[in-house]
């Protein structure tokens, strides 16, 4: 007989807590715990998992096995082909282990909520204790109503709401103890579990560019040691500076953890416990006002995967508010692919775009002034550049993509109100004032001095910028921003 535990999006031994209710389960049966991860190929591609998260999850899977090995504990990592297998599979392997008990945390995706529900009614079948737990946020979806009884559809009360549950149940952000060492014997009896290296990428997500595969390891070095590191490192450094910091792209000020929550690495429990334990007043909201806003962003993350949980169709291509599902949207692939290859003449746009295909990776205030810029200068379709995120991000989650997304283009959940639309300009010369983002990642710019590098062709009168080989704007932002208003009102219109 033995325990399973699925690992899937928490990658991590330590503050997991599908996995430390699987080695009780085990260690008070007597029985040793196997842990085990599907590759699935079909589901990278429905999903538009980045080559570059691919590449990050199998460089973690591989520091996961050593760590578990130290306890005796064997990893089994499989790929299967065809996602409507995967259930079937742990099922067979499940019962080839003697396993009477399969644990994982819950993911709150209609496609994975859909394989889970597969799953339990196979495992009650066959006589299998399967319990998905919470743990993929800080307060399960559910835990807060409004004084309607219904989910949060705004941020601000949500917020209040998610810091006074956890003020009123701490416990709620105790850690997880890592699990127990499985007996020695664990060793020989699963040796061929052990002895099985973690499979490489399927052919469709494999990272073909070596010099890009080694600049993603160096950037975003892999598994749970490293997550912590850096999570240690910004609670020392520089979460005190963050609220007056974090909004500037050059500052390298913010977390860099978002990979780490992501891929599971890292718990956001154990991000809020760290900042709630570095604060002065030892509280959520109060104490430093870096610290309160470093949680409040974590929050975003939980309010997303609540609205997930609340609101699936969102994850049916459709917009959180469907009364913005007729907008008419431009289908120009000119200015699309200009925009995924930082060509459209406006600088911090192109930074921002450039810095996506370099690391895979985009400071938050650039993100939102992409987003913007897409879905309202260029009015091209959000989900466009959802697709593009996903396909490109190291960080690449569902929730908070779309969230994003829909924050910005005006079309999701508590976004902004659709006349609110970033002028590219002042955005560049409020939050990267000396140029010093653009001139990193739009080089042909760096020798443009002064303030000509937010507009190298309007202030600059170009000549520069055009030997260089920049491009000329793309769009006019005041006729685009004329143009946006009247379709996004025109959409509302019609619906
Ligand atoms: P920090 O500023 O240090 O924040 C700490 C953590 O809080 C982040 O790691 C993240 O988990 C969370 N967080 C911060 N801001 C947000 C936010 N606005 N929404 C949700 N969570 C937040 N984040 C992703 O993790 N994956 C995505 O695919 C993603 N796509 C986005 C798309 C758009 C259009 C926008 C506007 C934002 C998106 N974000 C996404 C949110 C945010 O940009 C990143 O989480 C953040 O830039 C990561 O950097 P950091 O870890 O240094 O963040």
């Amino acid at each position: 007989e033995s325990v399973v535990h699925w690992y899937k999006r928490d990658l991590r031994t330590f503050d997991n807590r599908g996995l430390r209710l699987a080695s009780e389960k085990a260690k008070s049966k007597n029985v040793p715990l196997i842990c085990m991860f599907i590759v699935s190929p079909q589901d990278y591609e429905a999903h538009f998992t980045s080559p570059a998260r691919v590449d990050f999850d199998l460089r973690t899977l591989e520091v996961l096995k050593s760590d578990l090995q130290e306890k005796n504990i064997p990893l089994y990592v499989a790929t299967i082909d065809k996602r409507k297998d995967v259930p079937g599979h742990i099922l067979e392997v499940c019962e080839k282990w003697g396993a009477k008990h399969i644990f994982c945390n819950i993911e709150y995706e209609v496609d994975e909520l859909r394989r889970e529900t597969k799953l339990m009614k196979q495992c009650l079948e066959k006589g299998i204790d399967f319990h998905p737990v919470h743990d993929d946020v800080v307060v399960p979806p559910g835990n807060l109503a409004s004084g309607a009884g219904k989910q949060y559809s705004v941020y601000s009360p949500w917020l209040k709401a998610w810091i006074k549950h956890l003020h009123e149940h701490p416990n709620m952000l105790d850690a997880a103890e890592p699990p127990h060492d499985n007996p020695d014997n664990a060793k020989t009896k699963y040796k061929d579990i052990f002895e099985k290296s973690i499979p490489t990428a399927p052919p469709s997500k494999a990272i073909k560019d070596a010099e890009y595969k080694q600049r993603l390891s160096s950037i975003w070095p892999a598994g749970e040691h490293e997550a912590q590191t850096r999570l240690e490192r910004f609670t020392k450094e520089k979460i005190k500076n963050y609220a007056s910091s974090r909004n500037l792209p050059a500052a390298n000020s913010t977390s860099l953890i978002s990979v780490h929550l992501s891929a599971g690495t890292l718990a956001a429990r154990t991000a809020v416990r760290a900042a709630r334990d570095t604060n002065s007043s030892r509280k959520l909201d109060a104490g430093s006002a870096g610290h309160g806003t470093w949680i409040s962003e974590i929050a975003w993350r939980d309010f997303y995967k609540h609205v997930l949980a609340n609101w699936p169709y969102i994850c049916m291509f459709k917009p959180f508010k469907y009364e913005y599902s007729d907008i008419e949207w431009e289908y120009n692939d000119e200015h699309f692919q200009r925009w995924c290859d930082g060509k459209t003449g406006f600088p911090i746009v192109d930074a921002a775009m450039r810095q996506c295909l370099y690391m895979g990776y985009i400071h938050n205030r650039c993100r939102m002034i992409v987003a913007s810029f897409l879905a309202k200068d260029l009015l091209l379709d959000w989900r466009l550049g959802e697709k593009h995120f996903m396909e490109h991000l190291i960080d690449g989650d569902f929730a908070s993509n779309n969230g994003g997304w829909g924050f910005s283009a005006s079309t999701g959940v508590d976004p902004q109100p659709y006349f609110r639309i970033f002028n590219p300009l002042l955005q560049s010369e409020k939050f990267d004032k000396d140029g010093e983002y653009i001139r990193k990642w739009v080089p042909e710019l760096a020798g443009i001095e002064g303030n000509a590098i937010h507009d190298p062709y309007g202030r600059g009168k170009g000549k520069e910028a055009e030997k260089a080989g920049y491009p000329k704007p793309i769009v006019d932002h005041k006729t685009a921003r004329a143009r946006a208003l009247e379709r996004y009102k025109g959409g509302l219109g019609r619906s």
